[in-house]
């Protein structure tokens, strides 16, 4: 990808996020999240040249690689995958500004005993499965502000700070759109309770979830398209 392209995209996706939240208010202030999964350290570094600074992996051992190639750019990182027991200690070490995928209790509070004994913090979402599809992980939304405070009570070492879902996967987007406001609701629930970040669109939908009340959104394919 050249600097003319990344900046093209990132505009494009500005623009359009600018849009959507304006037609929600203009103090709703959406982060964009460049979701590098299918690309390279390279494009990663043309989109910084760009203006992107946040960027989200999700598998623990390609976001530590892209960490340590790009460890001179001062990015901000995220880790948006299923976390395998066996990767906590991996990824805590990496230490990345916000985990989206806190799809258990039982992950929850496996992750707080690692921090624990290393002694660290780390910064979480809890993950909902809003369109109750088996291919996705997440807690079921009626569980989810149960779980929510379990994890507040007894998991000290890990800030959370909200809720993450991806879209219901579908071309219906009345079905699409419910299960962002199923997530909406839980998030309002939980802004009581401190939670700051509603996560929630990708490439495909995430003028909609803005719509819906996303102030966080994962885009990957559209921003570092060719
Ligand atoms: C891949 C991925 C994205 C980005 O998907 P695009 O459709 O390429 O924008 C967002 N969130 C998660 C959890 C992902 O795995």
């Amino acid at each position: 990808m050249n600097k003319q392209t990344a900046t093209k995209n990132l505009d494009d996706i500005i623009s359009r996020v600018e849009g959507a939240r304006l037609r929600i208010s203009e103090h709703h202030i959406v982060k964009i999240i460049g979701i590098s999964k299918y690309s390279t350290a390279e494009d990663i570094e043309t989109l910084y040249n760009s203006g992107q600074r946040a960027f989200g992996e999700n598998k623990v051992q390609d976001l530590k690689e892209k960490m340590a190639t790009l460890e001179e750019l001062p990015l901000e990182w995220h880790f948006v995958g299923t976390l395998q027991k066996n990767k906590i200690n991996n990824l805590i070490d990496l230490n990345p500004s916000l985990v989206h995928s806190i799809d258990s209790l039982e992950l929850a509070q496996e992750l707080d005993k690692k921090l624990q004994a290393k002694d660290k913090k780390l910064s979480a979402l809890l993950q909902i499965n809003s369109a109750y599809e088996d291919s996705k992980s997440g807690v079921k939304p009626e569980e989810a502000v149960f779980i929510y405070k379990e994890i507040l009570d007894t998991c000290p070492n890990i800030k959370l700070k909200g809720v993450m879902s991806i879209g219901a996967h579908s071309e219906d987007e009345k079905l699409i759109k419910e299960s962002f406001k199923t997530t909406k609701k839980i998030y309002d629930e939980l802004t009581p309770l401190g939670a700051k970040y509603c996560s929630m669109g990708m490439s495909s939908d995430f003028e909609l979830a803005i719509a819906c009340g996303s102030n966080m959104i994962r885009v990957g394919s559209t921003l570092f398209k060719d």
